[in-house]
This record gives structure tokens, sequence and C-alpha cells, in this order.
């Protein structure tokens, strides 16, 4: 679990201001749902076979002796959250969220113990359509914030009854192989044998080569449902790759899985990922329902959005990831221009205006230095010299220009001196 300091914040701000502007546009309401659900949601919405329940929840008992749960993701909450206050009585709800997550995980680069996540979900919404705008939000979302090297790739995990076909037949093949798959694989293949595709054992990924795939169980009608979301993708000319070996872990999620990778993170490479879940509101007590989403990694995005703006300086990545600089540094000294100063900053703050106030009381020389160093526009000089007649000078700093004097109480006039560009 990490501190987030004021630097860093920056940057997460405005990726999740852009995020709200983006949401809004594709009439996305914000919603925010407890960080802490009783265990059971998850154990019933993400599934007793999965990693993140399995060993990854932070599970304690309260004073109550209930068993409580940090969230390890947002879908079980915002589902709960719906079917708790009826939202899905009044037609589709699309929703999306921000916020912190909790896994007990290995930390490395790119994966946390408390880490955030930006999603969305889409309640109510079944044509291939909604998932290819779904997976447009996503893509969209990252290109605007000028992020490249990013591919998104593309599987169907094909209907309720397709899964089954092909859960057969891949347990039937695997079974035969047993010797040759690693310790891990072994142990899902009774109880979560599609996640085997997702393997990262060298050995078992080559077996895994000739092993059935998705694609062959797809009957026609999934087939069809799958090229209408590829045919949508193009006509929207976001370019995807197939992979069938994409999978989501359990029975509720079914047709459209993706994933949208960077090749600036390694091995955690996966930035977004989502799909459709159509029987997950039932599982959680609601009338059959389907809905489509996904989730990405806030600290991911950012170290991407890093190495943007490293590639490209003057580029959008840039622009989000660079500190403001005040709009103007308020040098002072003496006992009277203190006093002045204090006052004066207040003033045009209250104006909306970024003023740092040098509180050091230093030479004039070593505040100057300062308001060089960060970079403010302006400097304002207070010396007691000035404050004696009521004066302040403002000399520019980044511009040419000559430096003027101004009364202290002349607020208005020096506010549009120092937002003039
Ligand atoms: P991974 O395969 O990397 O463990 P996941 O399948 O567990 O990912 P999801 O549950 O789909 O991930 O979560 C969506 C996104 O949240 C991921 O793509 C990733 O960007 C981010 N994420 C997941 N776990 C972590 C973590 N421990 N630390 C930081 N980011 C994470
Ligand atoms: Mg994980």
């Amino acid at each position: 679990m990490v501190d987030l300091l004021p630097q860093v914040l920056l940057r997460w701000q405005a990726v999740e201001a852009a995020a709200r502007i983006h949401f809004q546009r594709s009439g996305f309401g914000e919603i925010r749902t407890p960080l802490m659900e009783p265990t059971d949601l998850f154990c019933r919405g993400i599934g007793e076979a999965t990693d993140v329940v399995g060993k990854e929840m932070y599970t304690f008992r309260d004073r109550g002796d209930r068993s409580c749960t940090l969230r390890p993701e947002g879908t079980a909450s915002v589902v709960r959250a719906a079917l708790q206050h009826g939202l899905l009585t009044q037609g589709p709800q699309k929703l999306w969220y921000a916020g912190p997550m909790f896994r007990y995980e290995r930390p490395q680069a790119g994966r946390q113990r408390q880490f955030h996540q930006i999603g969305v979900e889409w309640l109510g919404a079944s044509s291939p359509r909604s998932d290819v705008e779904v997976i447009a939000l996503a893509w969209d979302f990252l290109a605007s914030l000028g992020v490249g090297g990013l591919e998104l790739q593309l599987n169907s995990l094909g209907s309720v009854d397709d899964r089954k076909a092909f859960r057969t037949a891949l347990v039937g093949w695997l079974e035969q192989r047993v010797d040759q798959l690693d310790e891990d694989s072994c142990a899902r293949l009774s109880t979560n044998p599609l996640r085997i595709l997702d393997s990262k054992n060298k050995a078992t990924q080559l077996l895994l080569e000739s092993a059935p795939t998705l694609t062959e169980s797809l009957s026609p009608e999934s087939r069809s449902r799958f090229d209408a979301v590829q045919h949508g993708l193009t006509t929207l000319g976001i370019p995807f790759r197939l992979n069938h070996r994409l999978v989501r872990g359990l029975d509720y999620y079914c047709h459209t899985a993706f994933e949208i990778t960077s090749d600036q993170l390694g091995a955690q490479a996966t930035v977004c990922g989502g799909g459709r879940y159509d029987g997950l509101i039932c599982q959680l007590g609601g009338v059959e329902t389907p809905a489509v989403g996904w989730a990405l990694g806030l600290e991911r995005l950012l170290l991407v959005l890093e190495e943007a703006s490293k590639a490209e300086p003057t580029g959008r990545a840039s622009q989000l990831t660079r500190a403001p600089k005040p709009d103007a540094y308020l040098i002072n000294r003496g006992f009277q221009a203190e006093q002045a100063a204090l006052v004066l900053a207040r003033a045009l703050r209250s104006q909306g205006l970024t003023v740092e106030l040098d509180s050091s009381g230093a030479a004039f020389g070593k505040q100057f230095k300062r308001a060089d160093r960060c970079g403010a526009r302006f400097a304002l000089v207070l010396g007691d010299e000035e404050a004696g007649r009521d004066e302040v000078l403002i000399k520019p700093l980044l511009e040419k220009g000559d430096e003027s004097t101004w009364a202290i109480d002349a607020i208005s006039a020096m506010v549009d001196l120092l937002q003039s560009r």
C-alpha cells in the first residue's frame, strides 16, 4: 500500500477529471459504494474458484462477528447497490466508479495491495453494439490522454452452453496430459479449468498451443454475435487482435472478453480488462439481466502516461503530468512588508490567482532565485520601502517586459495584468 504525494496526485486528478468528462459525454453516471462489503458478496459475485477470492482478499471479523472484506474489485458492489436501490426497475443503468481496491498480492511494479481502479458497468444492455460502445469508451479515453503503444485483445467466450461444451472438451483433452501440466494448472483442472488458458507457465503455454479452442465450440449464434462486435469495432476504426486464450474465469461471464495492454509495462501489461457478464446479476439475486463493463488500473495507467510524456515532451500526456505554475511569487521582507504581503496574497487568491507567498524572510536575492525556480510568471516585490508607500512592484519573470509599480489596493487592475496572456 503506498502513500500518494502531491506531485503524483496532480496527475491522478487530471486523469480522474478527464474520465469524469469522458463518461458524462456518454451518459454514464458516477456511483460510489463502500470500501467494505460482507465477504459473501464477493464469494458469490467473483467466485470461490478465483485467485481473488481464494487467496487475495483482506477478510476479517468485525466486532459484531460478521465476516467483512475490503473490496477487491468494483463490479459486485455496483450490482449489489443497483439491486438494493431498485435501479434496474428504472431501465438500463450506465454507471462508472473510481476508487481504491484491495488485494493481498505480491507487490511489484504495477502491482500493489491497495490499488485504484476506474471502471464502468452498463447494466441491462444486451446488444453487440453495447459491447462495442463500452470498448470504445475505454479505448477513446486512453487515446484522449495521449497514450500510445496500446493493443486491444478480443475474444468470445460464447454462451453458457458453448462454454459448457468447451469446458468438457478442454478438461477431457487436458486430463490425458496431466503429467505435462504445472501444479497450479492441475489444481485448476477441477475448480476453474478455463483459467488454465491464462497460465503464465511456459511449458503449459506450449502444451496449450494444440489444445481445443473456445472458438471451435461457439454456436452459430454466438459466432455471428462475435462477428457483429468485430464489425462494430472495425467501423469505428479501433484495431484489435483476436486472442483465443483470453478468458474470464467464471460461468456468468459470456461472449465478449477483452483486455487493453501496453508495450510499456513489462510483465504487468494489462491496463484495462472487461467483458460481458450476463449471469452475474441473477447470481446476486436479481432477475436475469445482461451487462457489460470494464475496469482499468489507475497506477498502471499513470506508469504508461509517464512513459508517453517522456517520449513526447509536448504531447497531451505531458500536459496532463505537468505541475501547474503559480501566477505570481510574492517576495517580501521587513515587518511592515510581511504584514502587507499576507493581505495582498489573500486578496489575489480570492480573485482566483495562484500566489506563492514566500514566508522565509530571507534576503531578496534568495527569494528571487526561488521565484525563478518555481516557474511563476510574475514576481511581486514588497519591501518595507514599498509597503511604506502602499505600493508593490511587479516584475515579469518569463516574458519580456518592464517592471511596474502598483498601488497595493489596485487589486482588479493587478489581476488583469497577472492574468493577461
Ligand atoms: P492481473 O492479471 O494483472 O492480475 P487481473 O485480471 O487480476 O489483472 P482485473 O481484476 O481485471 O485484473 O482488474 C482490472 C485492472 O486492474 C487490471 O487490468 C490492472 O490494470 C488493475 N489491477 C489489478 N490488480 C492490480 C494490483 N494488484 N495492482 C495494481 N493494479 C491492479
Ligand atoms: Mg490479478
